[in-house]
């Protein structure tokens, strides 16, 4: 059938794809299964054995969420961010998974196209918020620096231009869910 034929129905799911990155709200550290957010068996998770913190049902949903908890698995211990959404933790495994290779190099297959990393695009009002004479969003972006560093070390935090850029890529495009537990990031 032809595209043009095709007619969905609200509700109809279109495209479903898998975070590039996800962050779990600090207070629910250990409280819920870091990948599937069960707290049903509260007392049954069981704490991942390197960073002793995150927690998960079993094995499936750790081996499962190893993608993106082996990012911050070695450094959880110095996120010091409490501000919802995490979002100097978010930014940092960004970061570690990019590992200083260029953004353009980085995509994900959406729909038979390849979607890079460089392709999100920065919200009118970021772009606003970020110039020079906002004073608000200087003193932010400033603080998120700080816990950057605190949380992945000076020696990876990307130099001035890039963390800009990438601070207004995530600012505009992460999304939060899942009654607010967690903020997360799509390429596709
Ligand atoms: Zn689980
Ligand atoms: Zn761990």
């Amino acid at each position: 059938m032809a595209a043009s034929d095709q007619f969905y129905q609200p509700g109809d799911v279109l495209y479903e794809g898998k975070p590039f990155m996800r962050v779990i709200k600090k207070d629910m550290w250990g409280k819920i299964c870091s990948c599937c957010f069960s707290r049903h068996y509260e007392s049954r998770l069981k704490f991942c054995k390197a960073c002793g913190i995150m927690k998960y049902c079993g094995k499936d949903c750790q081996k499962t969420d190893w993608q993106y908890h082996k990012f911050e698995c070695g450094v959880l211990r110095r996120c010091c961010d409490n501000s919802w959404p995490n979002f100097s933790q978010l930014l940092g495994n960004i970061i570690l998974k990019i590992n200083k290779r260029n953004w353009k190099t980085i995509s994900e297959k959406v729909l038979n196209e390849n979607v890079s990393f460089d392709d999100f695009q920065i919200s009118k009002q970021v772009r606003e918020e970020n110039s020079p004479e906002h004073f608000s969003y200087s003193v932010f972006a400033s603080n998120v620096k700080t816990l950057l560093i605190a949380y992945i070390g000076e020696e990876n935090v990307p130099d001035e231009i890039q963390f800009s850029d990438l601070l207004g890529k995530v600012l505009s495009n992460h999304v939060l869910c899942r009654q607010d537990i967690s903020a997360s990031i799509y390429i596709g």
